[in-house]
């Protein structure tokens, strides 16, 4: 096990590495940060890391909490910065309040729509009343990338931005990681 292990793409040699920070695919979200200390063997020179069952059943489970603690830091943000009730916001965000209270409690994984909105508008209550005056929200306004083109009151760069997933995803890497 301690035995020094030699890459099989490119014959480097393979070390124990921290990948906290590292990003990865999970579920629909396309870049999601590593938030605690976890060691990969990982190739030192071609970066290939190597990931068996056990690591990938860890790796899940971080990445999970990685979103779970997303939401509800963005929801936290949210309530206390649009001084909503709960019952108002989810009417608002346009999801039920059960579904809003699970995403609070941390015990429901958000669909990406739901995700992006919930981002949004944390970084940006104002656009909740504007929200208000459109039909459907978060499931036509969010669901596809191209839709978002619809968020008519975010400026051409905003919808450039909002527009592509990966953005997403980066803007929550740097949001909870710093
Ligand atoms: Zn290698």
């Amino acid at each position: 096990m301690n035995k020094k292990m030699q890459c099989p793409v490119c014959g480097g040699l393979v070390e124990k590495k921290n990948i906290k920070g590292k990003t990865f695919q999970w579920k629909w979200f396309s870049e999601v940060p590593v938030l605690s200390n976890y060691y990969l063997p990982v190739c030192s020179k071609c970066g290939e890391m190597f990931i068996n069952p056990e690591a990938a059943r860890s790796l899940d489970i971080f990445l999970k909490d990685s979103v779970l603690s997303a939401t509800k830091e963005f929801l936290r943000k949210l309530k206390e910065n649009s001084k909503l009730s709960q019952k108002e916001l989810a009417d608002d965000i346009g999801i039920s309040e059960v579904y809003l209270s699970s995403l609070i409690g941390g015990k429901k994984v958000p669909s990406l729509s739901v995700f992006n909105l919930i981002k949004i508008t944390a970084k940006n209550t104002a656009l909740l009343d504007e929200m208000k005056t459109l039909k459907g929200r978060s499931s036509n306004y969010a669901s596809k990338n191209s839709e978002m083109k619809k968020f008519k009151f975010l400026s051409t760069s905003e919808q450039e931005t909002y527009s592509k997933e990966s953005t997403f995803n980066n803007i929550l890497c740097e949001e909870i990681i710093h």
